[in-house]
């Protein structure tokens, strides 16, 4: 007997050793973390935030690569619109157009973001999709890759093998904030948001002079639409949520988080209408301020009446405002708005976590938290699974890019594996919740937000 408890015991020690040693070590080396990957990999993805441009781009790129002295390269461009270059330096394009000389510079920076996950979230584009380590290439190599992913946008299906198959995205959703009411240019594997960053603001015509493609009052003129009270401004309002749902938007994105704070006051439309009409040099901060916000509260309850999500930019931007915990009135007053919390409100993840806790009309997508911190990343999925229903929760890709998306695409799947795989080896979560909580994050839960989507999917099935 006493033997057997002896036994026991050496055994339960060496378990929880182990147990200890694989949660304070690698869990991408434990068996578990390996099923659940290949499991979830598998899973056809639904990314919810994308800047992808369509295929036109292709031309107008090739043509800048090729120009003599070239403006641009491959590679070079595929770096500049990561982010990489968020907060962080990288040697501009030389206007010789020597890749050499730019690669010489460029280097020496990125030995300094060896270990950032906006670097790290990039190598598996190179690994996989070219078969080079990218951290140990020699200057011919790297020029020889720069060819090689050059010639990449001579093919127009590279959008489509990259992203569809070797990613396994099934569907994306695009902010084309660049042009909100045009969306036919993007690839047949995309749907838009309708993005609704510079309508927030637009109480006198100058408001658009910079933003064209944005014009309220330009697509109220074509329309017949009179915008000469702040009524007629949010009836018109109404009228593009009404349009672009018809043209397929499948949700409403803001991301005025980058301008300004996001705590909308609640103001009255008599306050909000004395900014109306007026150019922007004849108002106060505060007077601009009650009419954005005044326009945001009208944006979150076209949102309820159009059946739109609202995905709100919150986190990282103009930080000093960013917090979630800023938006928590509106919320509040809009049960019936659901709200979609970008980038897990990062660096308030938990914040984040708890506001969604609270209100059920809250929705958290972790799109570029990975990228940002991927620590914060795991640390953010594993929070919110102790928090709140597995139906909550999403992920995006965030990139502009093919190659970018794909970078992304792995970096996250990785991200949410490893925080599922930490949870079931610390006895926290069954391996077979942990596969079926992966294909919600990765798949289902945008079907489920985005029902649209669902019949989209079927059609694209189908081909
Ligand atoms: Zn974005």
């Amino acid at each position: 007997m006493k033997r057997f408890v002896g036994g026991f015991l050496t055994v339960s020690f060496v378990l929880g050793l182990f147990v200890i040693s694989a949660g304070a070590g690698d869990v991408k080396r434990t068996d578990v973390y390996k099923r659940l990957k290949k499991q979830l990999d598998a899973v056809r993805a639904i990314d919810t935030h994308s800047h992808l441009r369509g295929p036109s781009q292709r031309a107008e790129l090739l043509g800048q690569f090729r120009s003599k002295p070239s403006t641009n390269s491959a590679l070079f461009w595929v770096w500049r619109r990561g982010y990489y270059t968020g907060g962080h330096p990288m040697k501009r394009w030389p206007a010789d157009g020597d890749f050499g000389k730019w690669w010489a510079g460029a280097q020496s920076e990125f030995q300094n973001s060896r270990a950032r996950s906006a670097y790290r979230t990039m190598l598996p584009i190179f690994t996989d999709l070219y078969g080079v380590d990218f951290e140990t290439l020699t200057p011919e190599q790297a020029k020889e890759l720069d060819e090689r992913m050059e010639k990449t946008y001579e093919d127009p299906d590279w959008g489509e093998k990259v992203i569809r198959r070797r990613a396994n995205t099934e569907l994306v959703i695009v902010d084309s904030y660049w042009r909100p009411m045009n969306v036919r240019d993007h690839y047949p594997f995309t749907v838009s948001t309708l993005n609704t960053n510079v309508l927030i603001h637009g109480f006198h015509p100058s408001e658009f002079a910079a933003y064209q493609a944005h014009d309220l009052y330009a697509f109220a003129a074509k329309r017949n639409l009179p915008v000469k009270s702040l009524d007629d401004y949010i009836a018109v309002l109404d009228r593009i949520f009404v349009e672009a749902k018809k043209a397929g938007a499948v949700c409403v994105k803001n991301a005025s988080a980058y301008d300004r704070t996001l705590q909308f006051d609640r103001v009255s439309k008599t306050l909000a209408a004395k900014a109306f009409g007026r150019p922007r040099k004849e108002l106060s901060p505060e007077r601009i301020k009650a009419f954005e916000d005044y326009v945001f509260w009208r944006l979150a309850e076209l949102a309820a009446k159009h059946d739109l999500p609202f995905q709100v930019h919150t986190g990282h931007a103009k930080i000093e405002g960013s917090n979630p915990m800023n938006l928590v009135n509106v919320i509040a007053a809009n049960p019936k708005t659901k709200f979609i919390l970008f980038h897990g409100g990062f660096p308030w993840v938990s914040e984040s976590g708890a506001i969604a806790l609270r209100y059920p009309n809250v929705w958290l997508d972790s799109v570029w938290m990975p990228v940002l911190s991927y620590e914060m990343g795991k640390r953010g999925y594993k929070e919110w699974l102790d928090m709140i229903s597995s139906d909550r929760i999403m992920w995006g890709s965030d990139m502009a890019t093919v190659d970018g998306t794909y970078g992304t695409t792995v970096y996250t799947r990785q991200c949410i594996t490893e925080a599922l795989a930490e949870k079931v080896v610390a006895g926290e979560l069954r391996e077979s919740d942990a596969l079926r909580i992966g294909r919600q994050i990765l798949r289902e839960n945008a079907l489920k937000m985005f029902p649209t989507i669902r019949e989209r999917v079927e059609s694209m099935d189908k081909r």
